[in-house]
């Protein structure tokens, strides 16, 4: 383990004395190649005790709905049949009303020698855990699981992708972590608190029940288990992608993305699957072009938006986007549009452009929008709001709302570069300045997609 992927939240005395390890699980939620899990494993080897893994689940986050909450519990269904094989005690905790939850994790750590944690640099996460860290009176330690490159390895911001593909090399973690560190493990007994069990009991719950969006359920299954069944899939699948993927019709993505956001999926377990089926001369990673040219997505453009989220403050915000980008935008202000739509509008796929709209209705039903067409998707919404800002809101909520893999470092700098982030300065177009434009004709020329919006179109 990379000692630079351990930070050490809270410096309070780790308690030797204690019953068990503690491993809160809020961002790799998941047993395979996930380094906080080797940290915590590694603390009950050292302290000779077991392990307790708290996987809880607010109602009161930011976009909480039926959708979100049946995936993650899902995936906390396949982590907690592995920890219990292992002698672990998996504490899968839904929170039935807000504030509910408020002391279960300070009763776990009062009998905790050391908490571990993920270390998550996006949305909610990373300010919950430092609130935490204020509370405990023991050792929290928050573990980078979000990549191959640590977050803490590049140490200035990287503007573009060209130039963080070419650091690679040099930025790339030598070590993974364990591809499967629960197997053959046989870990100490050890019993949840008794105030833990009165208090905050794993019921059953019922996501339909719950104070919170009903938005419905994406056609996938969460966890660990169809993750690695997708995965499969794809790989069987991988010479091609680098054309397939370009073409909705050809839908020849990997599809990861879901289980990749909820950390039930570890790219290194991805890396190892390409280097086994895939393996060729191209380097950093020794695969194939096809196999390279999808790790060109996942580690270059996946990771570019982890080390902004993680460096940049206010990564979310409109204000952090290239002053280029926003003195363009704001001079073409009051350019005039083709057609305003409110966010009612946009949510509903009710625009007269009927690419848009099947781009949207995939959104509403799947959770997902074929990548080419959301860039066409976050283009256009720029191009149908009055300011550049409100555009960049709409898209956030619209992105947020319905994606299975929103909230997401990759959600806000996908929406950032609609806005030039990444990207330089083109030849001036009305409405968008120097922003690179994209209209639904001239994709409809460029990549097949006559099935895609038939198929989304009522
Ligand atoms: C407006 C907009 C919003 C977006 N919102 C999200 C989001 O909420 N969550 C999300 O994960 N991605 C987002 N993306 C990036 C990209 O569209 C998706 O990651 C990709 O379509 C997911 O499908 P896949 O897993 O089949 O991708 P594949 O082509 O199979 O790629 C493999 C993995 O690489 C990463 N990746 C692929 N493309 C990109 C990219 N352009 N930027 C960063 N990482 C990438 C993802 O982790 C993806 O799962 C957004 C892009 C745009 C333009």
């Amino acid at each position: 383990m990379n000692a630079a992927r351990v930070r050490v939240v809270s410096q309070a005395p780790l308690h030797a004395d204690r019953d068990y390890v503690l491993y809160w699980s809020v961002g790799a939620r998941r047993t395979r190649a996930n380094p906080a899990l080797d940290v915590a494993l590694r603390h009950c080897r050292e302290l000779g005790k077991g392990l307790v893994v708290l996987d809880a689940l607010r109602v009161d986050h930011p976009w909480a709905s039926r959708r979100f909450h049946t995936f993650i519990m899902e995936g906390m269904a396949d982590v907690h049949a592995r920890y219990a094989a292992a002698g672990a005690v998996h504490h899968g905790w839904i929170e039935p009303l807000p504030g509910q939850g408020r002391g279960l994790l300070s009763a776990l750590a009062a009998r905790a020698c050391v908490v571990v944690t993920d270390d998550t640099p996006t949305f909610f996460l990373r300010r919950m855990v430092e609130a935490a860290a204020r509370k405990l009176e023991v050792r929290l330690e928050a573990v980078d699981g979000c990549g191959l490159v640590p977050l803490s390895s590049p140490t200035r911001e990287y503007l573009r992708a060209v130039d963080f593909r070419r650091a690679l090399p040099t930025l790339l973690d030598g070590e993974g972590p364990a591809a499967d560190p629960l197997d053959g493990v046989r870990l100490p007994p050890v019993r949840l608190p008794a105030d833990v069990e009165r208090r905050w009991p794993a019921t059953p719950v019922d996501p339909r029940g719950l104070p919170i969006s009903q938005l419905a359920p994406v056609p996938l299954r969460g966890g660990e288990a169809s993750a690695l069944g997708a995965l499969a899939q794809f790989l069987d699948r991988i010479e091609g992608y680098e054309e397939r993927r370009r073409h909705p019709d050809d839908d020849g993505s990997s599809g990861l993305s879901p289980w990749l956001h909820f950390g039930h999926l570890s790219p290194w377990t991805v890396l190892d699957g390409l280097r086994s089926v895939a393996p060729g001369p191209t380097q950093p990673f020794g695969v194939s072009k096809s196999a390279a040219a999808f790790l060109d997505e996942l580690v270059t453009w996946r990771e570019l938006s982890f080390h902004t989220a993680h460096i940049r403050p206010g990564y979310d915000q409109y204000s952090s986007l290239p002053k280029w980008a926003r003195t363009t935008l704001a001079d073409h202000e009051c350019d005039p549009r083709e057609a305003i739509y409110d966010l009612d509008t946009l949510a509903a796929a009710a625009t007269a452009d009927p690419v848009w709209n099947a781009a949207q209705r995939q959104l509403m039903v799947e959770g997902r929008i074929h990548n080419t067409l959301r860039m066409l998707w976050g283009k256009r919404v720029l191009a149908w709001t009055k300011t550049a800002p409100e555009a960049f809101s709409r898209l956030v909520e619209l992105n947020n709302r319905f994606a299975i893999d929103g909230r997401d470092p990759n959600s806000w700098s996908g929406i950032a570069w609609c806005f030039g982030r990444y990207d330089r300065p083109w030849p001036s177009r009305p409405v968008f300045g120097a922003v690179r434009t994209m209209t639904s004709n001239s994709t409809s020329r460029k990549v097949r997609m006559n099935s895609y919006i038939k198929r989304w179109t009522p």
